[in-house]
Formats: C-alpha cells, sequence, structure tokens
C-alpha cells in the first residue's frame, strides 16, 4: 500500500494534462470483438451523457490548465447531435482537434459543418481490407460506407488517417490493408495490434496472433515502408504480450492524458475505472485543476512512490512506471503489481502461456462475444 510518507518522498512534479480524450458518448452503430469500452457500457446510455454546458465547461477547464490537444472519441461521436458545436469550441480555444471515427454519420453535410467548426484532424477506423471480414468484426456492413467516408476526408482536405486495429483474424491480410490505406491516399496508416483490455480481453483467446504472424507482419509493414518511400507514414504497434517488455502506459499515470468518460467520469486511462479500490472524480462534481492535480485517482499511481517489487528496485522504473495498472490487475488480479508482460513480474508465466497457446492454435472455438449493449448488460446480469 501506499504510505503518505513513501509519496512525498518521490512526489512527481504534476505537469499540464497535454491531451484531452473526450469520450462524448458510448452509443455506437458498430460492435466490434476488440472494443476498450468498458464492459458495463451500456448502464451510460443517451440520459447519463453529459451535456452540452457540462462539456463546454470541461473544455475551456482542460484548456485553462494547459491542454493542447483534444480528441472526441466514443463509442461513436458522430452519435452526439452538439458535435460540430463542442469542435468548435474547442477550435476557438486553441486546441488542436482530433475526430475519431467509425465513419458512420460523418455525411457530407456534417462534413462541411465539422470543416467549417475549425475540426483539424479526422481518424477513420476501419476493421480489415475486406468487405468480408470488415463487416463480419464490427457486426454491421460498413466497409463501403467506410470507402466512401475516406473520399469524404480527403475531399474536405483532412489530411487522411487510418487506423486500423490487428488481430489473429486480421493481421495475415497487412499487405491488403496497406495497399487499401495507399489507394485512399492515406497519408499516415496506424496499424495498432489490439491490446488485451476490456472486450479484446473478453475475446484474448480467439484474437491473440501467433509469434510467426507477429513477425511476418512486421516484415511486409518494412517492405511497404521502403516502397513507399515517405509517402505513407506506417505505425505498427506489436501487442504487449509479444514485446515482452512493459510499455510507459498512457506515457505515465496522471502525467499526459486526462480521459473525460460520458457520464463525466474523469480517468487517467480510458480503461482506469476497472481497477477496484479506486474511486474516480465526476467533472459534474469537481473542476479539472482540483481532478488533475488533487484526486485520489489520478494521484495513486503517479511516479513511482507506489510502487513494490520487483518494480521499487528496478533500474529502469523510471523508463516504465511498471507498466499497465489495468493489465496487471487483469492478470495479476492486482493493480500495484508489476505489469505481468515483464519478464520479472512473478506473473509472467501467464502472458507466456497466452502466446504459447495462440501459437499452438489453442483456444480458439469459444464463439465471440461482440460489444453490444444486449451483451453488455447480460456481462452485468442486466436483465435484456
Ligand atoms: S471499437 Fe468499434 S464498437 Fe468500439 S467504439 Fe470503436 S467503432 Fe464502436
Ligand atoms: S520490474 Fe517493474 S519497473 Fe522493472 S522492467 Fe519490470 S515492470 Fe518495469
Amino acid at each position: 500500500m501506499n504510505t503518505p510518507v513513501m509519496a512525498a518522498a518521490s512526489a512527481p512534479v504534476i505537469g499540464p494534462p497535454l491531451w484531452l480524450l473526450a469520450e462524448v458518448t458510448y452509443r455506437c452503430p458498430l460492435h466490434c470483438v476488440f472494443c476498450y469500452n468498458p464492459l458495463d457500457f451500456a448502464a451510460t446510455g443517451k440520459g447519463q451523457e453529459l451535456s452540452t454546458e457540462d462539456w463546454l465547461r470541461v473544455l475551456r477547464e482542460a484548456r485553462a490548465l494547459g491542454a493542447v490537444q483534444c480528441g472526441f472519441s466514443g463509442g461513436e461521436p458522430l452519435e452526439r447531435d452538439d458535435l460540430e458545436e463542442l469542435v468548435a469550441e474547442a477550435h476557438r480555444l486553441g486546441y488542436y482537434t482530433n475526430l475519431l471515427t467509425s465513419g458512420v454519420g460523418l455525411s457530407d453535410a456534417r462534413a462541411a459543418a465539422l470543416k467549417a467548426a475549425g475540426l483539424d484532424h479526422v481518424q477513420l477506423s476501419f476493421q480489415d481490407s475486406t468487405r468480408e471480414l470488415n463487416d463480419f468484426l464490427s457486426h454491421t456492413k460498413t466497409f463501403s460506407l467506410k470507402q466512401q467516408v475516406g473520399e469524404r476526408i480527403k475531399a474536405h482536405g483532412w489530411p487522411m488517417v487510418m487506423n486500423v486495429v490487428l488481430h489473429r483474424l486480421n493481421i495475415d491480410h497487412i499487405d491488403r490493408i496497406i495497399a487499401m490505406a495507399e489507394a485512399l491516399g492515406a497519408e499516415y496508416l496506424e496499424l495498432a495490434n489490439s491490446q488485451y483490455y476490456s472486450w479484446a480481453h473478453l475475446n484474448r483467446d480467439q484474437l491473440l496472433p501467433t509469434s510467426d504472424q507477429i513477425r511476418r507482419a512486421e516484415a511486409v509493414t518494412d517492405a511497404w515502408r521502403q516502397k513507399l518511400e515517405g509517402r505513407m507514414r506506417l505505425f505498427f504497434v506489436a501487442p504487449d504480450y509479444h514485446e515482452g517488455r512493459p510499455k510507459k502506459c498512457m506515457n505515465g499515470w496522471g502525467n499526459v492524458f486526462l480521459t473525460v468518460t460520458p457520464d463525466g467520469t474523469a480517468l487517467p486511462c480510458h480503461t482506469a475505472k476497472m481497477l477496484p479500490g479506486l474511486s474516480f472524480p465526476n467533472v459534474r462534481e469537481h473542476g479539472i485543476a482540483h481532478i488533475w492535480r488533487d484526486s485520489e485517482g489520478f494521484n495513486r499511481y503517479r511516479g513511482t512512490g507506489w510502487m513494490k517489487e520487483p518494480c521499487v528496485s528496478c533500474p529502469d522504473k523510471e523508463k516504465d512506471l511498471g507498466g499497465c495498472r489495468c493489465q496487471a490487475f487483469l492478470l495479476a488480479n492486482d493493480p500495484e503489481a508489476a505489469d505481468p508482460v515483464c519478464p520479472k513480474s512473478p506473473h509472467h508465466a501467464q502472458v507466456m502461456q497466452a502466446v504459447q497457446a495462440a501459437d499452438a492454435g489453442r483456444g480458439i472455438e469459444r464463439p465471440l462475444v461482440f460489444r453490444d449493449p444486449k451483451n453488455s448488460r447480460s456481462l452485468m446480469g442486466a436483465p435484456d
């Protein structure tokens, strides 16, 4: 456990929250099997979402504290009718604004309105390069629409930024995925392997790629990097399970990122609400400055003062800050443990076993659980 003495001895300097992630809604027409929204997202319906005035206040307070980048995310942020108003205020305040979207709802009229509101950047997600798998993984018929939205993004003068979450079922299509991004004129393609939280954790045995798949995908990406000669930037993120070393999650707890969820809960990372024994403040009750600097939720895992062995005496502790707290909780049932992807963790065998099972093709018989309100309610034990 943290003690006030330990925390004071290594109290980190608190800078500004540079990145505000506004998760304006959990409503989403897609049902992706790897979604990072919480399993109980259905408990936060339209009626529980922050009002327009609440969001405008959050934007102003976070900007006053030093935030420079604002991402509008969800769910599908275009489900909010007031998105243009929020983007316009964020632009007026001087944020660099991003829209992270599935593309559903980005009609020509809304694209024009968002452009007029000052939106700087759109990130469009695809599930795969084939209609069949794109539509299967999202449980919707959205492949053609996403292609049209890709063209619309270019037509409105935004840089074309594409994101594809990779996993066992689509990673072997990476060559075609990159070719599709090139054909759509993407300037930047994020090939982010799924990390295993929330719905992806629930479906991990079906989604974790084999070691060979990762190696092949990295080789294909490298070959494309040479072929493209800088015309499109490719960003490949391997799964933590295969990396064999922990990452400085969110660039450090309460260090750069401030996430506000649809009901106003403020989090240092978008999955942190799962952690037990920790209460997170709500923007309906507290100002952003108090939340960022003084709340228990944002201070508990800041810096290194909370660590125990093996992290506390590790020479790499400043480099990775002990890795991801959510992964420690999910795999070691202890949010204060070293991230089990670290070979020094006493729980590392679990990660190795999952990778070995993936390599051996075991454990993929169960059906995938799609992220939809019915499954969410059933996971919460609530009636349909
Ligand atoms: S991952 Fe899929 S289901 Fe989840 S918010 Fe994004 S588009 Fe919607
Ligand atoms: S023991 Fe802890 S601090 Fe050291 S590398 Fe592993 S996770 Fe990082």
